[in-house]
């Protein structure tokens, strides 16, 4: 399929770059939270917020890639596991008039743009992404200005603000479709801000698209040299990559897929070894649907010491019981989002959901990262 993008002739604005300052910065609050703890500690930590969580009328609302802990908390307490969108449309079922949103930044903003009536609170609010972080507003906004002849189409992984400016947002399950039935309109898509899954997107559909040019910190560090050395050792393990990740391993890939998406073709019965290219987190869910198969974490060409070599996101990480117990006593932490902004941000997210329901589609099982 012939490709036309007017991608190499549009100067896209410079971003701001992701650097170790970040990251470390990032890390650093993550250490506080992965400390280890005694099993006396741990289970004094559980045990409050147990408490708090039914205190609170609160509901614990956990995404794939937090740590292992919060997870099973979430299940145990009666909160739920998912990606960001699932997690949003849980917490908008669940009776709970306040929502704990164990994630990122946006994820929390999610939950609060579809369930303005409760109150969200996030165990570290500073949690970002990579993703977030390269497309701010302001450069978002002004880039759609200039190309007004593009249908605005953003991952679910950008801010209230920039959703607020989008004729779209996608998760990564939807993305294909939406662009299908977007290109038998003869529209043309501004993409953003994911340009892996943008290029993916591109290649499968043949639309002409200008690809924001951000990625995620860890999905881009896989390497496809690395997974091929690693299949000469597991020749029967299957590949699964998330779309995030770069051309040539996805190319690699016997399942492209979301979180969701990969936890589901994890399960086939067929297949017990894996080589998984994408956040560490998703072990727990794969590993306790299926205890006796084989998990491998796809290489990744991260540096010695820094996040990108353990595959932990550095913002999820900051996730931890001990902030978590924090927020439910302090009531810190709390979502707002201006009700203007959260009523521009609706309309593309209630275009997707409208666009799911219409085609049958399952956005549930193919959430976003
Ligand atoms: S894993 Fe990547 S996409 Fe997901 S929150 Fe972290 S930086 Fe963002």
């Amino acid at each position: 399929m012939s490709v036309q993008s007017e991608n190499e002739q549009i100067k896209f604005p410079e971003l701001p770059l992701i650097t170790e300052d970040i990251l470390s910065k990032a890390q650093a609050s993550a250490a506080c939270q992965t400390a280890e703890y005694t099993l006396a500690e741990r289970k004094a930590l559980l045990d409050k917020i147990t408490k708090l969580l039914k205190q609170q009328d609160a509901v614990l609302v956990a995404h794939y890639y937090t740590s292992d802990d919060l997870q099973q908390l979430a299940e145990e307490s009666g909160g739920y596991v998912a990606d960001s969108l699932e997690m949003a449309r849980f917490g908008h079922d669940h009776p709970a008039s306040t929502l704990i949103v164990a994630g990122v930044r946006f994820m929390g903003e999610t939950a609060k743009i579809l369930n303005p009536e409760k109150r969200v609170l996030m165990p570290d609010i500073e949690a970002t992404c990579s993703l977030d972080l390269e497309c701010p507003a302001d450069l978002f906004t002004d880039f759609c200005d200039a190309h007004p002849e593009y249908t605005s189409v953003v991952y679910a992984n950008t801010s209230a603000a920039v959703k607020a400016r989008a004729d779209w947002v996608v998760t990564s399950g939807i993305a294909l479709p939406i662009i299908k039935h977007l290109a038998e309109r003869n529209e043309k898509v501004l993409w953003a801000p994911d340009r892996h899954l943008g290029s993916y997107v591109q290649r499968e559909t043949g639309v002409d698209m200008l690809i924001w040019p951000g990625s995620c910190v860890i999905h881009e560090q896989f390497k496809a040299d690395g997974i091929r050395n690693l299949k000469k050792e597991y020749p029967n393990a299957q590949v699964l990559v998330h779309p995030e990740s770069p051309a040539e391993v996805v190319d690699l890939a016997d399942v492209v897929g979301s979180t969701t998406g990969l936890i589901k073709a994890s399960l086939n019965p067929e297949v017990n070894e894996f080589i998984v290219a994408t956040e560490a987190g998703i072990f727990y869910k794969m590993k306790q649907a299926s205890p006796g198969k084989i998990f491998l974490e796809a290489p990744s060409g991260g540096l010695g010491g820094t996040c990108e070599s353990c595959l932990r996101c550095p913002w999820m990480a900051m996730n931890g019981l001990r902030n978590l117990a924090e927020v439910l006593e302090t009531g810190a932490n709390e979502i707002t989002i201006e009700e203007d902004i959260r009523l521009k941000a609706l309309v593309p997210i209630r275009r997707m959901l409208d666009f799911a329901r219409e085609q049958q589609i399952a956005v549930k099982d193919k959430g976003n990262a």
